[in-house]
């Protein structure tokens, strides 16, 4: 426990895009995630899943986009049923609207509030009825804004419990993080109607909750997963990691989990895990709604597990090499 504040720092200081590189460099604690791989710009293992080709780095780069992209508003639109889309580029934020109020998946960079808050006025919704805020995993990108989201809303903070301890280290100008729920695998939360359920799917973060839901379109109900990471992000620690000793395991867990859920419409805590842009794109242009996409859901699965075996298999030699 007492290591655990460096390491849960490494991680918040690894996510953030715009200082990614500096605090990967900077990031010299023996015991936190940059111990193995991710002192600079290597590129790190590569890996093609189905014709896609990726490096620990480039993989990485996808999800957190260019340095504007995670402060740059993506068009706010309509998902499927009661499911929208307000976050930014790279940051992805999901709103589910009840007649009871409404429900914030992942307030992202405190800075980025506003954004959220306007994106959810442009699709016609008022921002004071977020009655409930919950979020995909404990790393500032995600979740620095949830003090202020609750500031502005009133809203019910709900985080899963293994989470709980790095939220808690998130203090966005001294703001102590609130949160009113803690939850554990399996929970759900329910508003108007609608029910999610919080699956931990740890490794990219203790607590790291991917939440599945279901979606009524034209008759039909769809099962949509909100992935929270499957990411192993340069400068993580799979071997020999003192703060977290299983964290192989934990990730093993999570991908164990990821393929059990049932789902139509994957959706992730960067909008890059399915391909929005594209999707986005396709949806302009009229036809089957493009995010009802099963076959895209194991593929980002895929992706992401070939390349945590990846760097498991580097890191596990490099300690066997060391220790001859
Ligand atoms: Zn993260």
């Amino acid at each position: 426990m007492t290591r655990q504040p460096a390491a849960l720092w490494s991680c918040v200081v690894v996510a953030c895009a715009v200082c990614a590189i500096r605090a990967i460099a900077a990031e010299q604690t023996p015991a936190g995630p940059a111990a193995g791989r991710g002192r600079g710009q290597e590129p790190g293992p590569t890996i093609t899943v189905h014709g896609h080709t990726f490096t620990q780095q480039s993989l990485f780069q996808r999800n957190i986009g260019g340095r504007d992209d995670q402060t740059t508003q993506f068009p706010p639109h309509k998902i499927i049923g009661n499911i929208y889309y307000v976050g930014t580029k790279s940051l992805a934020a999901f709103l589910i609207v009840t007649p009871q109020g409404n429900i914030l998946v992942n307030s992202t960079y405190e800075r980025n509030v506003p954004i959220i808050q306007k994106s959810v006025e442009q699709l016609g919704f008022k921002f004071s009825d977020t009655k409930i805020l919950l979020g995909s995993h404990a790393h500032g990108d995600h979740q620095e804004g949830d003090a202020l989201v609750k500031e502005l809303t009133g809203a019910q903070v709900m985080a899963m419990a293994e989470d709980v301890p790095a939220l808690r280290a998130m203090k966005p100008g001294g703001k102590e993080h609130p949160i009113d729920r803690v939850l554990h695998d399996g929970d759900t939360v329910s508003l108007g109607g609608t029910t999610l359920v919080a699956h931990l799917t740890p490794g990219h973060s203790r607590g790291c909750t991917t939440w599945t839901l279901k979606a009524p379109e034209n008759g039909k109900t769809y099962d949509v997963v909100i992935i929270g990471s499957f990411g192993t992000n340069p400068g993580f620690q799979l071997v020999n990691n003192a703060d977290v000793p299983d964290i192989a395991g934990e990730f093993k867990r999570a991908f164990a989990v990821a393929r059990k859920l049932p789902c139509d419409v994957p959706l992730g805590s960067h909008p890059a895990m399915y391909s929005l842009d594209e999707k986005y794109a396709k949806r302009a242009a009229g036809g089957p709604n493009p995010f009802i996409d099963p076959a895209g859901y194991t593929l980002e699965v895929d992706i992401a597990e070939a390349m945590f075996l990846a760097v498991l298999a580097e890191q596990q030699k490099a300690a066997a090499s060391r220790g001859r």
